[in-house]
């Protein structure tokens, strides 16, 4: 494999301290670098995966690693979601796997043992849920409620923690964490008032409510003190509205426990608030909630900001706002991020932009992905690593049309193969359409996607990239004799169709002339809008609530046609939909949920209800249709359809990726990017399965 991480080692002493090891109760942390627990939906289901992606981060250089949340007992099964379990000692081989790759690399490994109450679903357990109270669960609208436990269930719960605090410092954890965060597990629930209506000692004030988190915090230390860190995860503060945990309360608790725990791991809850997205929150967004913990205790703390800049993680420390450098999403996007701080590579970070797809996978079910860094969740299956890939098999050149983030991630990536790659780009600039989304409000950030791998291309002398060039099948043909490349990489692209096809109608919509009929693409390009704007949203995704936003910061009447019961319907999967919707209620724009548009003529759209049909008609003077995207492929079939000439010419093969082939997000397209450098010229079979598979064992 050829390692690009190569020691280019500089004397940076600016950056020393976050090199500094901590002191975690009995155990001490290499370093301030602290993967805080998050979810990823590989857990119990894919054991070997979720090790392979946490040692993967101890290689990189977090002094500690930890797993998602892990679940004590059958009464918290949160399935079909894959998280951790450690219900009983069968499960501990799973979990040993995950030590073992992060003890690899010397970091520790931290364990978030919990039970969520009536946030737990027992779907599949079918055990009654028990809580704090009687109680309805508010994550998912399963028709079914939570008992009120009783004296004997809370020792029962706490019987349940010791135990798996014990397995879990057998299995070789270092830390093990009390976890009362997320509005999720049992000890926030008792924690606030919001939940816990009980009128016994584990109810009423706050000395009462924190009784059991007390508790809880002896038990583990009693049980496992000696050896393991004890970790605290508090959500300091509650956004949910009336009878949250108030900032009052929050200081209150961590008074009374300040010495307790031999770490705080502190945030806002719930997950919406602390995982919020670019779009809705800057990097170290939570100080002003949690800063004043380290002022009251005297043991380390640890939180989260999406920190990617070494600068604002070493003016945390020297501020005496954190002690540790907690991170979720920027060791997700860049495992490698503590390490190429460490050898002064500042250039070759790959920062995270807060698109929350990471989050999404979880949202889903399905196993983690990431925008910047297609390989995660690849560790295992296809054995991916995020800074090696294989050199060259063959000498053989590529010419790759197309500079937005598919092309871009397969140029570099081919590059660092070491290939010789002509990367062709029709605009003035690379990103493609991330050129142009990050420029819509709220999107900054996302430019990262490029600046990321054009600083990678920069750096490899084997990478041409041609700007203003934009290609037909005559100059590729012509090229190809000129600068002899033997295959071709068609990333086109994609652009938003003007019909009105999407999901609601799969054949063009009636719109006669009397308005001016926009996409996506022309609005981004810089088209004026005035007066009256209706948009059609058939994507769902942050596309047309962004374009609303945008047209009504310039002073357009904004109406907003979906035919789902939200506005930007699958941004629920990155915890962003509820700030969406504020943020385009708070700028006047009117939202019609459920309604589809029919057809427009003589300036009148037609609307109707997708389950009533009722009809409803609207005025206005541009419609901007966001349904589904249709990919720039004319080139690739130009070119494929003249197969004689292009053999000819010596082309082997003709490819395309990305929205080329199937427009989707940008995370699938710089996948896409990644997979074709990552398979190219090596033998691969289609009739096989392309990943390794995990089995549970019989
Ligand atoms: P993806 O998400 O798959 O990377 P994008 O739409 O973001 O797709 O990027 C496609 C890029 O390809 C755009 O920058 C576009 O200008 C460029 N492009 C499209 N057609 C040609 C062409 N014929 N020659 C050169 N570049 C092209
Ligand atoms: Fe960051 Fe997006 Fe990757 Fe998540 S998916 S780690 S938010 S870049």
């Amino acid at each position: 494999m050829s390692d690009f991480s190569h020691s280019r080692e500089i004397n940076n002493t600016r950056y020393d301290v976050l090199f500094e090891p901590v002191q975690i109760g009995p155990v001490t942390a290499r370093n301030r670098f602290y993967q805080v627990p998050h979810c990823n939906s590989l857990g119990h289901v894919f054991p070997k995966a979720e090790a392979a992606m946490r040692g993967v981060k101890a290689e990189g250089g977090w002094g500690v690693v930890s797993t998602q949340e892990v679940d004590i007992h059958p009464s918290t099964d949160v399935s079909p979601c894959m998280e951790g379990r450690l219900w009983d000692e069968k499960d501990m081989h799973r979990l040993a796997l995950t030590v073992d790759a992060i003890h690899e690399y010397n970091s520790l490994a931290a364990i978030e043992i919990t039970h969520n109450g009536h946030e737990a679903t027992n779907r599949h357990s079918r055990l009654p849920l028990m809580a704090v109270s009687e109680m309805i669960p508010g994550t998912n609208l399963d028709p079914v409620q939570a008992y009120k436990m009783t004296r004997e269930d809370i020792a029962n719960y706490r019987r349940w923690h010791r135990r798996a605090a014990i397995r879990a410092r057998d299995i070789g954890f270092d830390i093990i964490y009390v976890y009362a965060a997320h509005s999720l597990s049992l000890l926030a629930h008792f924690l606030s008032r919001k939940f816990n209506n009980r009128t016994d000692e584990y109810g009423g004030n706050l000395e009462n409510r924190a009784r059991l988190l007390r508790e809880v915090l002896d038990d583990t230390r009693d049980a496992v003190g000696d050896r393991c860190g004890i970790a605290l995860r508090l959500a300091v503060r509650e956004f949910l509205g009336q009878d949250s945990l108030s900032e009052e309360e929050g200081r209150d608790v961590v008074e009374m426990l300040a010495d307790l725990p031999d770490i705080w791991d502190v945030n806002i809850s719930s997950w919406m608030y602390d995982s919020k997205s670019s779009r809705f929150a800057s990097e170290g967004d939570q100080e002003s909630y949690i800063a004043f913990v380290k002022q009251i205790t005297g043991k380390p703390v640890v939180g989260v900001g999406r920190f990617t800049s070494p600068e604002t993680m070493v003016d945390q420390i020297k501020r005496g706002v954190l002690d540790m450098i907690g991170a979720a999403r920027p060791s997700i996007a860049d495992p490698f991020l503590p390490e190429k701080i460490r050898q002064g590579r500042l250039e070759d970070i790959r920062e995270c932009i807060g698109c929350n797809i990471c989050v999404s996978g979880d949202m889903t079910m399905s196993p983690i992905r990431c925008t910047q860094n297609p390989t995660m969740g690849e560790e295992y299956r296809k054995n991916w690593h995020p800074e090696k890939i294989a050199p060259k098999s063959s000498e053989d050149s590529i010419l790759v049309i197309g500079a937005g983030p598919a092309g871009l991630e397969a140029a570099m990536s081919l590059g660092k193969r070491g290939h010789r790659v002509i990367l062709a780009e029709a605009s003035r600039d690379a990103g493609g359409r991330v050129a142009r989304e990050c420029r819509l409000p709220g999107l900054s950030e996302w430019r990262r996607v490029i600046d990321y791998r054009l600083g990678q291309i920069q750096q490899l002398q084997n990478v041409e990239m041609y700007f203003e060039s934009k290609l037909d099948k005559q100059q590729v043909l012509d090229l190809a004799e000129e600068l002899k490349f033997q295959h071709i990489l068609c990333a086109n692209g994609s652009a938003w169709n003007a019909e009105g096809i999407g999901r609601t109608h799969r054949m063009p919509i009636e719109i006669d002339s009397s308005v001016i009929r926009l996409t996506p693409d022309q609005i981004m390009d810089g088209q004026n809008v005035s007066d009256s704007v209706l948009i059609f949203d058939d994507d769902h995704y942050y596309m047309g609530g962004v374009i609303a936003e945008k047209l009504a910061l310039e002073g357009c009447q904004v109406t907003l046609v979906t035919p789902e019961a939200n506005v930007s319907a699958w941004t629920q999967n990155t915890l962003e939909q509820t700030f969406i919707e504020k943020r385009l209620h708070d700028l006047d724009i009117r939202l019609i949920e459920k309604h589809a548009l029919i057809s427009l003529k003589e300036g009148k759209a037609l609307i109707r209800h997708v389950v009533s049909q009722e009809p409803r008609s609207l005025l206005t003077h541009n419609l901007i249709l966001i349904t589904a995207r249709k990919p720039n492929d004319q080139l690739y079939f130009d070119l494929n359809k003249d197969s004689v000439t292009t053999q000819q010419r010596g082309i082997s093969s003709i490819k395309r990726i990305g929205d080329c082939l199937a427009p989707s997000t940008i995370a699938a397209a710089i996948y896409s990017g990644h997979l074709y450098a990552r398979d190219f010229n090596e033998q691969i079979d289609i009739d096989e399965v392309p990943y390794r598979r995990e089995f549970i064992e019989i």
